[in-house]
């Protein structure tokens, strides 16, 4: 049987509304932390072992903001089992140490293109192991490299690993699997590759296996172990590649047209893509529509202690005081959307539990804009799941643009720009705006936010993260009213997004989260991180 690749294909096909509203992560950071967390929990499931020693090796751009993002920490937690929603793992590090793990932390040449990159090095009882992963943004991520060869794991798929020590095992491990005929229709790819210390084989498959075929693998000459690895990212898959109903939001607005409305067009590309029914899909956006609530509670109610605090974490709060107060002067409706964002991101901020949408770094932006015209409106919870089903689908064209989500990768325009974009279209559905206006307030929203920088000081995901949500929410509400009055992008919403990507390609590595620029780069930023000899741009 010769070598199988199709998940590469799936992955590049396949995108869930559940990647842009989504994941249900703990703070910070959506690329350094869940991405990271995620990377390190496929990497326990491809090694198999019990660990002994971890290296961490991050890209040079991320390392003034690691420790901010918590990334080592989330890595740590992956390795340990742990998923990016679970809060135990800020404890990592603490819970390795009593394992007797050893974990350190190193840099890699800055010769790799992706700033996202990290590579593993881990000593289990099967020897060491080298894996290369890459967080894409979102959550999201891909595992690219094992001992220096190549492979595509993106946790979208189930996976059968096995560690086997001949060669000649491989041929008896594919006949294994080639007779089962049932198998055979689940397959999306498989390959072996020999690792510095033995061999690893690995299917990529739907649905689930017989138990019987891994008890007869386990049982093969060579074998030493054998181990089904779960979906990291379960966003459901129900075929073999496919092309998805729409990548494109022409293309979306023609599927529109066709089922009567945009919620049922998109709700027809997640049930066609994933294989679960409208109500399953329908539930568990109402699933993330309560962690927003949730987090909007907590940012206004509860005491918040942010990771480093460099931002106070009561700004939620003075916002809403102050529009409870009669101060407001702009009406009570945007005010009160940008306290409940800065409260969502305080919460971030505190390794509280948020919706990422697309990003942690911009997750105030969509729960803020939404829960407060809900209310204004007096409009239901199913009215917010749709406007949010809706946002899900506009931001699958923006991933099949090819524009990134990751602010390390494409400055904030990428997440803050790309979250008020969602938000937009999402407040012209929430108010019964038509698919054309959806579509536009999007390319409005985004339009404004060409160009915006990312430039944390210091790494955590507070200043300037927090407030530029509240631009975030302020654009969507701009570009939400201009939609809904009529008016529209002159540059046609699908070349807006390819001027997003073309921007986020321009902007130079030190506006891209590297702490290198801008805002980073201030005398009191340089305070903050005590570091004398930053080599910034404002310095040359
Ligand atoms: S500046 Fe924007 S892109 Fe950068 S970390 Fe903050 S929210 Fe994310």
């Amino acid at each position: 049987m010769a070598e199988k690749q199709l998940e590469k294909e799936v992955a590049k096909l396949d995108v869930s509304i559940f990647e842009i509203v989504g994941p249900i992560m703990i703070g910070p950071s959506s690329s350094h932390t869940a991405g990271m967390a995620r990377i390190g929990r496929m990497a326990k499931d491809i090694i198999g072992a019990d660990l002994k020693r971890i290296q961490i090796a991050l890209h040079p751009q991320i390392k003034s903001t690691f420790k901010g993002h918590e990334t080592d920490v989330a890595i740590v937690g992956g390795l340990l089992g742990m998923r990016e929603d679970d809060e135990s793992i800020k404890d990592a590090l603490k819970i390795a140490e009593k394992k007797n793990i050893d974990t350190m932390v190193s840099f890699l040449p800055s010769t790799y293109q992706n700033p996202n990159t990290v590579v593993l090095t881990v000593e289990s009882d099967h020897g060491i192991i080298s894996i290369t992963g890459i967080s894409i943004g979102g959550g999201s991520f891909k595992i690219t490299d094992i001992d220096g060869k190549k492979v595509s794991f993106t946790g979208k798929t189930n996976y059968l690993f096995v560690n086997y020590t001949k060669k000649e095992t491989e041929n008896k491990i594919i006949k294994t699997l080639e007779a089962d005929k049932a198998l055979q229709e689940k397959q999306l790819g498989y390959g072996a590759i020999q690792t510095r210390n033995n061999y690893l084989f690995w299917l990529s498959f739907l649905n689930s296996m017989p138990g019987n075929i891994l008890r007869e693998i386990r049982k093969l000459d060579g074998v030493i172990d054998a181990r089904i690895s779960p979906p990291i990212l379960s966003f459901g898959l129900s075929k073999q590649p496919h092309r998805p109903l729409f990548k494109s939001i022409r293309e979306l607005m023609e599927l529109a047209r066709e089922q009567g409305s945009l919620f049922e067009a998109i709700l027809k590309y997640e049930t066609n893509r994933s294989g679960r029914t409208a109500k399953e899909i329908i539930d568990l956006m109402g699933t993330h529509l309560e962690i927003m609530q949730k987090a909007v509670d907590q940012g206004l109610k509860e005491e918040i202690t942010l990771v480093t605090g460099l931002a106070s974490g009561i700004d939620g709060k003075l916002l809403a005081r102050s529009v409870e107060n009669g101060n407001s002067i702009s009406g009570d409706v945007l005010p009160t959307a940008i306290s409940r964002a800065l409260a969502v991101m305080e919460v971030n901020g505190s390794m509280g539990t948020v919706v990422a949408a697309p990003t942690a770094g911009s997750c105030g932006i969509i729960p803020g804009c939404l829960l407060t015209v809900k209310d204004k409106k007096n409009l239901s919870d199913f009215d917010v799941i749709r406007a949010l089903i809706v946002a899900g689908g506009i931001g699958v064209t923006f991933a099949h643009a090819g524009v990134s989500f990751s602010g390390a990768v494409g400055g904030c325009q990428s997440e803050v720009g790309v979250s008020s974009a969602l938000a937009a279209s999402a407040l012209v559905e929430l108010v019964g705006g038509n698919p054309m206006q959806v579509a536009h307030a999007a390319a409005l929203a985004i339009k404004n936010m060409l160009g915006l920088v990312c430039d944390p000081l210091g790494g955590p995901v507070e200043v300037p993260c927090i407030k530029r949500n509240a631009i975030g929410v302020a654009n969507a509400f701009a570009a939400a009213e201009m939609a809904l009055a009529g008016i529209k992008s002159v540059i046609p919403p699908d070349e807006v997004l390819l001027a997003l990507k073309n921007v986020q390609s321009l902007l130079p590595s030190e506006l891209k989260g590297s702490a290198m620029g801008g805002l980073a780069c201030t005398p009191t930023a340089r305070k903050f991180r005590g570091e004398s000899n930053l080599c910034c741009v404002l310095d040359s």
